[in-house]
């Protein structure tokens, strides 16, 4: 088993120059990095409107528009089970053997650890503007989000229509309540 090989998980809901940030930093420390893109069946709603495909796409992209070395990463999608204590199997399951995670949600540090394995928190790069909350908030608003997310990441939103998706979504949640 490689004993050099991290796992870090995120939504990325979208992918933005956050996640870049610490993918680059973590590579600093690890061989090789495991991207799992958590809650992969989720799209279509609010906090969660990109489809793992989208999210995959955004990330590939990405990487290669930051020069980051393919061999290095692997990226997993991981959709979300109902059982917590059992999630940490899933993932195992379906990822390569790792040996330590690099997360900052405290549910994924927490499970983590109950099963004895290590983790890291990543320092928070421009947290304020460097999140998804607030480049999801922004599409919304017809505000400046292309800033926040690489522009390889900004053409894949383009394509997709993302901002009107949001707007769309927003509509529709708002009439049901
Ligand atoms: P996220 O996209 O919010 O964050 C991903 C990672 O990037 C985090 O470690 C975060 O600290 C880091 N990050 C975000 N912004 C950053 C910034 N500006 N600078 C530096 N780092 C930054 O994703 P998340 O919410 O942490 O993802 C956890 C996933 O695990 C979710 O999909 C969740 O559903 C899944 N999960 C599932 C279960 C289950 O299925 N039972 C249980 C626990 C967790």
């Amino acid at each position: 088993m490689n004993e050099n090989r991290g796992l870090l998980i995120g939504r990325m809901q979208p992918v933005h120059k956050g996640h870049l940030s610490v993918i680059q930093e973590t590579l600093k420390e690890v061989d090789e990095l495991i991207i799992g893109i958590g809650s992969a069946e989720k799209s279509h709603t609010d906090s969660n409107p990109f489809t793992g495909g989208e999210r995959i796409l955004m990330l590939s992209k990405a990487l290669r528009e930051y020069n980051i070395d393919p061999s290095r990463y692997y990226i997993i999608p991981l959709e979300d089970i109902a059982c917590n204590s059992l999630w940490v199997g899933h993932v195992k399951m379906l990822t390569p053997p790792f040996s330590k995670v690099y997360t900052g949600n405290s549910l994924v540090k927490q499970l983590f650890h109950e099963n004895n394995m290590p983790y890291i928190q990543p320092p928070l790069f421009n947290r304020h503007e460097y999140s998804g909350t607030e480049v999801r908030h922004r599409m919304l608003e017809d505000d400046d989000w292309q800033s926040l997310v690489p522009e390889s990441v900004v053409e894949v939103l383009e394509e997709i229509q993302a901002v009107e998706r949001i707007q769309k979504l927003h509509k529709r949640e708002l009439s049901e309540i």
